[in-house]
């Protein structure tokens, strides 16, 4: 039996009726650009976010872009990330016009280590651009406490952790409620995915919100009227009519997602070769992705290839050591932690539609190899 890393046509075949009857509703007005399915997710987003407004654009990378361009960076002026993500978070950081500045992640998460986030500011520091990755949120707490006390902006890169949330001072806080602007990615693979790109940033502050949804209509409220130079990146109708239909599914899934990892974390905890992901206590993990560390990890991929089991490495470099980012003088060794991920890091199937029978497949091949 073969286990792809991901099976969207397993999941079209459950909500398939619901999607095309959204989708025809929108061809039936042939509303495709700014129909009302755009703020009606909108609202849902935001609510979901605990956030005021929701702000649809093209893209996750958009999502970030604009905030990081509502910013006004000048030459030299930082955004201090992690370098243990997708390009997106660090790319958008450049093409706004700033300079991304690397800090080290936590060995356990995987996420931004805050205690080296508060060593990096320096007088030219603008914003803080955590990201929850895999799907569990970074340490907002104290990320929120170096950004107040040194009077930057918080943008979450939430693309891949929509949903999920973390106890502080004994109340859930989600994705989307703290930082100042939250980038969401629609990208197909994601846990709401659309059929094609999309994205949404979500915000409490309205000034942030107003300019926002002038960037991403050539930066005017109003039709051929341009206070400042914008761009076009709309979400499109039809994608919102998708996703309008997958959101009542969402928490289903990640409760899926939530057993699947605590079945394989259970079976993994007997292969000593393997670290299964940590779930900080005070987080409720969404599992976008369920990565583990495993030693000998490129043989493992080489393994899991010939046995037809679905994997992925999420991230083979860690974006200081790209060759885009060179002139800003990473070495090797600079952030050992995002280095050390870098080589032990394998992802595994962990969609909601997988069965019983294919988990124990991927486990059977994971300790297969080490046996
Ligand atoms: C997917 C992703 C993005 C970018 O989203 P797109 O919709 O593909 O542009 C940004 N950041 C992270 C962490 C992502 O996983």
């Amino acid at each position: 039996m073969n286990v792809p890393m991901l099976d969207l046509v397993a999941q079209y075949a459950t909500i398939k009726d619901d999607v095309l009857s959204g989708l025809m509703s929108v061809v039936e007005t042939q509303q495709f650009i700014m129909g009302p399915a755009v703020p009606r997710l909108e609202t849902e987003i935001a609510r979901l976010s605990h956030a005021k407004h929701g702000i649809g654009c093209a893209s996750g990378t958009d999502a970030l872009l604009l905030p990081l361009n509502a910013l006004n960076l000048k030459p030299g002026d930082e955004v201090i990330t992690t370098p243990f993500t997708f390009f997106a978070t660090a790319g958008t950081i450049h093409n706004a016009g700033g300079t991304p500045v690397f800090v080290d992640i936590q060995p356990d998460t995987f996420n931004i280590d805050p205690a080296a986030v508060k060593r990096a500011v320096t007088s030219r520091t603008r914003a803080i651009m955590p990201v929850h990755l895999y799907g569990q949120m970074a340490d907002m707490l104290e990320l929120m406490a170096i950004a107040q006390s040194r009077g930057v902006k918080i943008i979450e890169d939430a693309a891949q952790a929509i949903g999920a949330r973390r106890k502080i001072d004994g109340e859930w806080r989600v994705a989307g409620e703290l930082g100042w602007v939250t980038g969401y990615s629609f990208f197909p693979s994601k846990n709401l995915g659309a059929w094609g790109d999309g994205g949404m940033m979500v915000t409490s502050d309205d000034a942030a919100a107003d300019r926002l949804k002038k960037l991403r209509l050539h930066g005017g409220a109003k039709q051929y009227h341009h206070d400042e130079v914008g761009t076009n990146s709309r979400l499109d109708t039809l994608q919102a009519a998708v996703l309008l239909a997958k959101l009542p599914h969402l928490a289903q899934w990640s409760a899926k997602r939530r057993e699947h990892a605590a079945y394989y974390t259970k079976a993994f905890g007997e292969v000593p070769q393997v670290t299964a992901p940590v779930v900080d206590p005070a987080n409720e993990h969404i599992f976008h992705q369920y990565t583990l560390r495993a030693e000998r990890r490129d043989q493992l991929q080489e393994h899991l290839k010939k046995e037809g089991v679905g994997h992925a490495v999420y991230y083979p470099i860690p974006l200081h050591r790209q060759p885009c980012f060179a002139h800003l003088g990473y070495t090797d060794g600079s952030l050992p932690q995002a280095e050390r991920a870098a080589r032990e890091a394998i992802s595994l199937p962990i969609y909601p539609e997988l069965t019983r029978a294919q988990l124990d497949r991927v486990i059977d091949a994971v300790r297969g190899f080490y046996r």
